[in-house]
């Protein structure tokens, strides 16, 4: 299944939770999810409806793949690498979305969702370690630096995000250099710092079966 390009604010509606898809509106009194908090459709707001074990699994995996903006097959493919790790599964998928280069642009600051960051990585905007890389997938390591190019840094949606992103606080595992444009990523995030409420074994279970 292709990614999803209907109308986002749906998606915060339908995992009930604010999923932080849309940049600034998020952060604003516009928020659909604040202001229309049950889902979508129209038996959105049936209460009290049985959800099987099977439905449960399938709604955190959505909501995961969701965040992170990726199609039904990019997720599966994040999650076989996983599994494929020596250690937790679930943790393992989860650290490995995180270090996503259009992750750490949207993390550092440097972009107001991970959509967008994810269009700028696209667009060559960004070096990593003085080199080119527009792979949005991009696994970055420790020791990485993260730098928005000459050329980009009068970008209005560039400068409007590092203003912007004083409300999002920058995780511990980053640091961020906003004046030279440039983030150094510090460490491997460890699960505890994904604070996002995501319980990553019901997405194991799914994948299990
Ligand atoms: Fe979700 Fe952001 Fe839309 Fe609110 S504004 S519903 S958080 S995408």
């Amino acid at each position: 299944m292709a990614r999803y390009t209907g109308a986002v604010c749906r998606l915060c509606r339908r995992e009930n939770l604010k999923l932080f898809l849309k940049g600034d509106r998020c952060y604003s009194d516009k928020c659909a999810f604040d202001r229309k908090s049950y889902a979508p459709g129209q038996h959105g707001q049936r209460r009290g409806r049985k959800i099987s074990d099977y439905g449960i699994q399938l709604r955190e995996k959505q909501k995961v793949k969701r965040i992170y903006g990726l199609s039904e097959k990019q997720f599966k493919l994040f999650f076989q690498r996983a599994d494929r790790k020596k250690g937790v599964t679930g943790t393992n998928l989860l650290i490995s979305l995180e270090k996503r280069f259009d992750n750490i642009v949207y993390r550092l600051g440097f972009a107001s969702s991970r959509t967008h960051g994810r269009h700028f990585v696209r667009h060559n905007h960004f070096l990593v370690n003085g080199r080119k890389v527009n792979i949005p997938s991009f696994q970055v390591n420790v020791g990485d630096v993260i730098e928005v190019k000459e050329k980009s840094r009068n970008i209005k949606a560039v400068t409007d995000a590092i203003e912007t992103a004083v409300r999002r606080e920058i995780p511990k595992w980053l640091e961020v250099d906003k004046g030279n444009f440039k983030g150094v990523v510090k460490a491997i995030p460890a699960r505890e710092d994904i604070s996002m409420p995501i319980q990553e074994q019901l997405i194991v279970e799914l994948y299990s079966k």
